[in-house]
């Protein structure tokens, strides 16, 4: 390891307690969405890059969701480096916690504890440290470093990393790295795309004694989401260099997501989370609303879905749909610069090498990949993430934030 890197790793060190101390506030300066006001959390931000004389700047198009996007000039031509990750968290019940409660980013028993821990605050908290150390030494850098802390996540909501995307093309950049949740040992290439529709099928109803006298709503819905799990057997071929990347990863994929996530990562599957139908045990039920979580792999077409369900509804004319939300599936070259980079860091800090993945859930990195802009996400552990007792071990908080130091710079100096 060279010199610098050296260099960048001891002022890690030096800095443990100042960097623990900024993750625990944070995770301790309250963010849930909904409602997703997340000005105090700005407030501990901007507060950290005030104190350390970077420059930055608030876009706020909806002034309770700010973002902070700050972004400097190395010296000479090269490529531009977006970090990124998101400030609001999900609310949080405030009772069963370990530690004094989800707001008490509690440092105990050799981890940070509370709401947002995981998710996403030792990620975000790891891009800002990220841009500061760069920035320190930016005269040695090429290219561009842009750092965007974004609200507004947690919902897919418009006002946090789509708003900055759509409207501001200086933060897309070449490639962008982002701490979310993935696992030490794995490198989040790309993720499924949620697909939401309700179903609503409606019958004549009757007397509970009189099931001979018109449908049940019930019994229909029931027999519908049987035919509906035929979209679960659609052929979805990995595109491009996915497919050996999918198989490399097989065992890193359950390691990380749980037995069986291997199986399904390329698979169309379905969850009916919701079936609601009748007033009382002694009706038959002349309505039945169902929501369907759909989640599509990678280089699925939602028409390719719609054509499945279009045969289903074909058998079962008493059934109307509407779409309720649709996020595109999304990936990047799984064997990319940013991949490799991470992996020797990875290797040479804790001797593993992190594997490429595809999650199974969503983040901001998908609106960098749409663009077709590489965009990675490595992170803690997702165990515990959106639970009681959220925590992530000040080590893996340590070894993120070495990670990506280490990674931007290579980066940033990779003619
Ligand atoms: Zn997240």
């Amino acid at each position: 390891m060279g010199d610098m890197k050296q260099q960048l790793l001891q002022w890690i060190e030096e800095d443990r307690d100042k960097l623990i101390g900024f993750y625990s506030q944070f995770v301790a300066t309250p963010s849930p969405n909904p409602p997703g006001d997340t000005r105090d959390a700005v407030a501990h931000i901007s507060k950290f890059l005030h104190e350390h004389e970077l420059n930055f700047r608030l876009v706020d198009p909806e002034p309770m969701f700010p973002n902070v996007v700050a972004s400097f000039d190395g010296d000479g031509d090269g490529k531009h480096l977006v970090l990124n990750g998101h400030i609001d968290v999900f609310p949080a019940a405030d009772e069963g916690w370990q530690h004094g409660g989800p707001w008490s980013g509690a440092v105990a028993d050799g981890a940070v504890w509370g709401r947002g821990s995981a998710d996403m605050k030792c990620g975000t908290s790891t891009s800002i440290f990220t841009y500061m150390y760069l920035h320190r030494i930016k005269e040695l850098l090429k290219g561009k470093l842009t750092l965007t802390c974004v609200s507004d996540e947690e919902t897919f909501g418009p006002w946090g990393a789509r708003y900055l995307v759509d409207n501001l093309p200086e933060v897309h950049g070449d490639c962008c790295l982002n701490g979310e949740p993935s696992s030490p040992y794995s490198i989040r290439f790309g993720e499924k795309g949620p697909w939401w529709v309700s179903f609503r099928i409606r019958t004549r109803g009757a007397h509970g004694a009189y099931v001979h006298a018109g449908g049940s709503a019930s019994w229909a819905a029931m027999a519908f989401c049987n035919d509906l799990k035929a979209v679960e057997a659609i052929d979805t071929p990995a595109p491009h260099n996915v497919g050996q990347a999918l198989e490399e990863a097989r065992e890193e994929t359950d390691r990380a997501m749980g037995k069986g996530a291997s199986d399904i990562v390329q698979k169309v599957t379905l969850n009916i989370g919701r079936m609601d139908a009748g007033l009382k045990v002694n009706m038959v039920p002349d309505e039945c609303v169902i929501e369907a979580d759909m989640r599509l792999p990678v280089g699925c077409e939602k028409e390719q879905v719609q054509k499945v369900i279009d045969e289903v509804l074909a058998r079962h004319p008493d059934v109307e749909m509407e779409e309720i939300n649709y996020t595109a599936p999304s990936w990047c070259d799984p064997y990319g610069e940013m991949v490799t980079h991470l992996q020797n860091n990875v290797e040479t800090l804790r001797g593993f090498r992190p594997t490429p993945v595809i999650s199974l859930g969503g983040t901001d990195a998908r609106l960098w990949r749409y663009l077709g802009i590489g965009a990675y996400v490595y992170g803690p552990s997702p165990e515990g993430m959106g639970q009681r007792d959220e925590h992530v071990p000040v080590d893996d908080f340590l070894h993120t934030v070495k990670s990506h130091v280490l990674s931007a710079y290579d980066y940033l100096t990779n003619g």
